[in-house]
Order: structure tokens, then C-alpha cells, then sequence
């Protein structure tokens, strides 16, 4: 049995060592947190459940292709999952435009909303339609997919969409509640494609959430990694990975611990990792994407709310707008507000959390990162962010006046701290209009038995990538011990009986 040892316990780490140990192989994980799951986790205070992550989680439709991977890392399986009214929510001039999970009664609002839009919003379904049916997640039960002559068709439109940017799409329209809810949920530099991707995964109910949410899900993730044999070793910070000639034969953990293994996969921010714990050079393509002017990373701070009313004017996600002299604590100066209403265990009865998101392009990022090395000023800006935050909300939302308590305030330093980022960043690159970045390998050029496994390869990242990208580096691994133990090439993975306890729920 060779040992497969993995720097890293978040979800691309998880994953890795899930399909190894399904391949017949031996795997531990190293984990600098107290907690596996990385940046998939929240945290209690205060008798409130704070949510970090998942609020869409592609692949939650059993007709598409990641639902087979959520399974069989034990993400899904017979866990309920929720899917609100609605995912996002914005506001103008007292008129609101939500991006229901039933494309027909967004399309609908639409028109309503402004006729002399019609032409756009018309084309714009279409093209959230064709995506869903290249994706098998169309039609009345959201499990069919077109034929190949209405893919070709779809093309033309689909090309048209990628030529846009976000900001540009929300141009062709009239009406300024359309153009604010165009740029809301991915903001106005993104390419337009990506938001036609969230609209047919969201209204194709193949972006619901796991009940539970994050913490669950990675507890979910870790025990099946454990309870197939898996060895997760959290506490323990990788220091440097030990090389002879082009190979790697130990890791040095904080302490003085010293792991070895026959193959060793990095399944954390590869900016964090190389030159560091890695003594070799990022991998050229990633390095490379790092400096391509077309890709942007990104980070948010966030601040969480105790509320002292059990019904809540909103639901889902519901974009608004700072205060005008803190318009530039945030990119766009706006926040997201999420509720969590769906989750009675996240708040005391009768009560609510609500939870804000504010992106921040790099530089402010940094900026903030770099604040935190002066506890008394990061401090304070903390105390300014909340501040702004509730002010924000009780303009948009006066019935919450005098509601609030805060309860918490967290910021690219926070995922910097325990997850190791650079700047806090925790997706992997974004991208604008004309571009489809090219993924990279597993490979790390020189170092024979070191793999990537990580959602830095594939931009845009987030968690379906993460997980498919541990998936990727442990065939990879399989294949590689077995040429170095002389057996058959060949992955036991792709053989390896698929959802094996739960296989009937799956048509
Ligand atoms: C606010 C927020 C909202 C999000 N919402 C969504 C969403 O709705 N849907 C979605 O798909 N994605 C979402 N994401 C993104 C998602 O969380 C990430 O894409 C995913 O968790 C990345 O997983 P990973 O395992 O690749 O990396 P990470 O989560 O960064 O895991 C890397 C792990 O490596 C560990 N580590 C680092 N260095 C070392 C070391 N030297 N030794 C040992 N361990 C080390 C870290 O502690 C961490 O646990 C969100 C993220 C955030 C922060």
C-alpha cells in the first residue's frame, strides 16, 4: 500500500485523499487548523452560528456531472438540500428584481419591469436556457440536456455573451434597476458568461445549499475520508518538504515532526507554499496566471450580525448600497446582506444572523492584510467596517433600526492567518470578457513524486473545482505509484464502484 501524504485538509486536500484511499492507497493529511475544510467553515459566537462559505454549491442536481463527485465524497448523499425562492435580491427607487430559481418568473419580472427591454431580456433567457441544456440541467425537472443541433444553435448567442463584460451586458439595458441587477453578484468586471452560468446553475437547481452548510459539509467530507481509512493530522503546520535529487522523501512539520511518503500532493495556495515549504519555484503556469493582466484575484471582508427579529424584510441575498462617505470600503461600494432563516439551529429562537460580504479588489485587500500586523489600527478599522455595514443596513432596511448587535467582523488578514493565502485571496483567478483560461496540471516541473491539487489550476476556482482538482491529482498519484511499483497503469479510481452505499437514490 504506498502513502500518499497531503499538505492541506480543504476541500481539494479532502478530496485527494478520498479518491486515494478509493484506489486502494494509504493517505494522511497535514492541516494547520485545529478544523479540516479550510476556507468551507464558520464558527459559533455568542449562541449564532456564523456561515463562512457555501450560499451555491454547484452540483446539486442529480443530473449533473458533480453531483457523482458530492456523493462520493459524502457532501450530498441523503442531506436535504436548500434551495431558496430566490439566490440574490436588488433594489432601486423602491422596485426590487430578484434572481428567482424559476427562470420564467424572472423573465416575467423582467418584462414587466421595463418592456422597452424586451429584445435583451428575451435573448438573455435564451442563453441561460442553452447553458442549462449543454449542462443537462434543463427542461421541467431540470434533468435533460438539448441535442446536438440546439447546441449548435446556441453557439452565436452563447459567443455574443463571452464578448461582454458584466458592466457591458447591463449597458444594453434601459432600465437601471436591470443594470444594477446585472453587475450585483459578480460585479461589473466579471465576463458575462460567468453570470449566465450562475443564472441557469441557480434556476437549473443545480446551486442549492447542503442543509447544515459549511461546517457540516466539511465535517461530512472529513469523516468519510477517516472512516475509509484516511489519517488527517490537523495542529500540524508543513514546514518544508525534504528533496533528494528530483524527488521529495519528507515533510518537516512545526515541531520537528518529520513525515515520509512516496508521493506528496499540495492542496493549499500554491503562492503560500512555493519558495517556502516547497523549495522549488511555483509551477511556470500558474506563475504565469499570476501575472497575466486578464485574471484578478480578489478577497472581502464580512461582518456578522445578531438580530433581534425573527422575520426578516428579505430573503437570500440582498445587495446594497454603503453609505456614501464609505462608498470605498468596498469594491462598487456595495455589500451583500445573506439571512439564514432556512437554518433555524444558526440563531437563537425568535432571533436572526444576518451576515455581510463586501469584495475588495487586491490592492485593498492587501492593504487590509498588511493593517493587521498594528493591532490597536486593525482594530479600529474593524469597528469603522461594522459600523458602515449597519448604517448601510438600517437605510436600506429601517424595520432592522435598533435590531442589530454586532456579533463578529472578518477580513482577507482572517483567511490570510488561518488558511495561509496570500492577501486573503480564496477563489482562484477571476476573469473578465474574451478570455478562457487554460487550466494547468498536476505537475510540478522537476519533483517526480509531487502533485498540485489545488483550485488555483482552474480559475475561477471555488469548491466543485477544488474537489475535482483533488479528484484529478489522486488518479494522477495512482498511476504514478503503479508505474513505480512496476504494476498495471491504469486508475483504479475511474473503476472504483461509484456512491457505493447510496446508488439507488441516484436516477
Ligand atoms: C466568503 C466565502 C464564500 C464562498 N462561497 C462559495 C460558494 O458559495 N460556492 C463555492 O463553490 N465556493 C465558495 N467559496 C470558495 C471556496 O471556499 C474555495 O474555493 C474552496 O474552499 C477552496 O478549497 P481548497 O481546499 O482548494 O483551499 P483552502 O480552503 O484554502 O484549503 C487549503 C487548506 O490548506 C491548509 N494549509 C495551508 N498551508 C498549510 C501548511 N503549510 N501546512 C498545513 N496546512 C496548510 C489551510 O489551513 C487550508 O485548510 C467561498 C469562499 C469564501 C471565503
Amino acid at each position: 500500500m504506498a502513502k500518499i501524504l497531503i499538505i492541506g485538509g480543504g476541500v481539494s486536500g479532502l478530496s485527494c485523499g478520498i479518491y486515494a484511499l478509493l484506489a486502494g492507497h494509504s493517505a494522511v493529511i497535514v492541516e494547520k487548523n485545529a478544523f479540516p475544510g479550510g476556507n468551507l467553515t464558520g464558527w459559533d459566537r455568542r449562541g449564532f452560528h456564523i456561515d463562512n462559505c457555501v450560499h451555491w454549491l454547484c452540483g446539486t442536481n442529480p443530473a449533473s456531472e458533480m453531483y457523482g463527485v458530492w456523493r462520493e465524497l459524502g457532501a450530498l448523499g441523503d442531506i436535504p438540500v436548500h434551495i431558496g425562492e430566490s439566490l440574490f435580491t436588488c433594489e432601486y427607487e423602491g422596485k426590487r428584481l430578484s434572481l428567482y430559481s424559476d427562470i420564467e418568473r424572472l423573465r416575467r419580472d423582467m418584462l414587466a419591469l421595463s418592456p422597452e427591454d424586451r429584445r435583451e431580456t428575451e435573448k438573455l433567457i435564451r442563453a441561460v436556457r442553452a447553458v442549462q441544456g449543454f449542462c443537462g440541467i434543463a427542461g421541467e425537472g431540470h434533468n435533460e440536456s438539448s441535442g446536438p443541433a440546439a447546441r449548435a444553435a446556441a453557439l452565436p448567442l452563447l459567443f455574443r455573451y463571452y464578448r461582454l463584460t458584466a458592466g457591458e451586458l447591463a449597458e444594453k439595458f434601459k432600465s437601471p434597476l436591470i443594470r444594477r441587477f446585472l453587475t450585483s453578484f459578480l460585479t461589473e468586471k466579471f465576463g458575462s458568461l460567468g453570470l449566465i452560468f450562475v443564472m441557469s446553475d441557480f434556476c437549473g437547481h443545480n446551486a442549492g445549499v447542503p442543509r447544515g452548510g459549511s461546517t457540516a459539509m466539511a465535517e461530512r467530507i472529513a469523516s468519510r475520508f477517516e472512516s475509509l481509512g484516511g489519517i488527517l493530522l490537523t495542529g500540524r503546520e508543513a514546514e518544508k518538504l525534504k528533496l533528494k535529487g528530483n524527488r521529495a522523501v519528507s515533510l518537516m512539520l512545526g515541531g520537528g515532526e518529520e513525515l515520509s511518503a512516496d508521493a506528496f500532493v499540495l492542496a493549499a495556495d500554491p503562492a503560500a507554499l512555493f519558495g517556502k515549504v516547497i523549495p522549488a519555484p511555483m509551477p511556470a503556469q500558474i506563475a504565469r496566471m499570476t501575472e497575466d493582466r486578464r485574471l484578478f484575484r480578489f478577497s472581502s471582508w464580512h461582518c456578522a450580525f445578531e438580530c433581534g427579529s425573527e422575520k426578516l424584510p428579505f430573503s437570500g441575498d440582498f445587495v446594497i448600497d454603503l453609505p456614501e462617505n464609505h462608498r470605498s470600503f468596498a469594491a462598487f461600494g456595495r455589500i451583500a446582506l445573506r439571512e439564514f432563516s432556512h437554518e433555524p439551529g444558526f440563531a437563537p429562537p425568535g432571533k436572526n444572523i444576518i451576515q455581510t460580504l463586501a469584495f475588495l479588489d487586491e490592492a485593498e485587500a492587501r492593504k487590509l492584510t498588511a493593517l493587521a500586523a498594528d493591532e490597536e489600527q486593525y482594530k479600529k478599522k474593524k469597528t469603522e467596517l461594522a459600523e458602515a455595514a449597519a448604517e448601510a443596513i438600517e437605510k436600506a432596511l429601517p424595520v432592522l433600526a435598533g435590531k442589530l448587535g454586532a456579533a463578529d467582523v472578518w477580513t482577507p488578514a482572517t483567511y490570510s492567518r488561518y488558511f495561509g493565502s496570500e492577501f486573503g485571496s480564496y477563489m482562484s483567478f477571476a476573469f473578465s470578457s474574451r478570455f478562457l483560461p487554460r487550466p494547468a496540471g498536476c505537475a510540478v516541473k522537476g519533483l517526480s513524486n509531487v502533485l498540485l491539487a489545488t483550485q488555483w489550476q482552474q480559475p475561477p476556482g471555488g469548491l466543485p473545482i477544488a474537489a475535482s482538482a483533488g479528484k484529478r491529482a489522486a488518479e494522477r498519484a495512482d498511476e504514478l505509484l503503479r508505474r513505480m511499483s512496476g504494476a498495471d497503469v491504469g486508475s483504479k479510481i475511474a473503476k472504483a464502484k461509484l456512491y457505493p452505499t447510496e446508488s439507488a437514490n441516484i436516477s
